[in-house]
């Protein structure tokens, strides 16, 4: 299986299915802020990420940081 031998070779993952959204939440606090829910999936390997960036930020800048 070509895709599960390439999985245990490091490479630069190829994030797809990137989704972005976006939740208020209230810190402990009581302060309002925004979260940015980044997930997406590697082609070469199908790892998934889920990242969380507890700020607004914009799909651009979402889409550079995932390397
Ligand atoms: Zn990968």
């Amino acid at each position: 299986m070509k895709l599960k031998f390439f999985s245990f070779i490091p490479h630069a993952h190829k994030w797809h299915n990137i989704r972005i959204s976006r939740k208020g939440a209230i810190s402990p606090t009581g302060r309002a802020y925004f979260s940015t829910h980044v997930e997406a999936q590697c082609k070469g390997c199908g790892e998934r990420l889920h990242k969380i960036y507890y700020r607004d930020i914009s799909d651009a800048q979402a889409i550079r940081w995932l390397g």
